[in-house]
């Protein structure tokens, strides 16, 4: 929706933080499980976060690794640099591959 039907930069989940007044970013990550966004997708956020003018941290409080299994076309959540399918064990590409489907 807020792409407005062009290409989505980044996605995940963001927290507020509400104090009288000011209002500042808390928590941020990319957690999609619908668009697996690209952990360096934090440039977009920076872009978007510098215009509105309000404080945020430095980068994603929790950044996600998700990989797309060529084999059985799951997606996983790379944990530890183990980059391995979780269903079905193929190893998974190193780089990001969602715009591989
Ligand atoms: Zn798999």
């Amino acid at each position: 929706m807020c792409a407005g039907g062009k290409k989505v930069l980044s996605a995940g989940e963001i927290s507020f933080m509400i104090d009288k007044n000011d209002i500042s970013i808390s928590e941020i990550s990319n957690q999609s499980t619908g668009y697996c966004p690209k952990s360096e997708s934090w440039i977009e956020v920076n872009k978007v976060l510098q215009k509105i003018g309000i404080d945020y941290p430095d980068y994603f409080t929790t950044a996600f690794e998700f990989r797309l299994c060529t084999s059985c076309g799951s997606i996983n959540l790379v944990k530890d640099d183990f980059f391995v399918c979780q269903v079905c064990g193929t190893e998974l590409d190193k780089e990001w591959n969602f715009d591989k489907k």
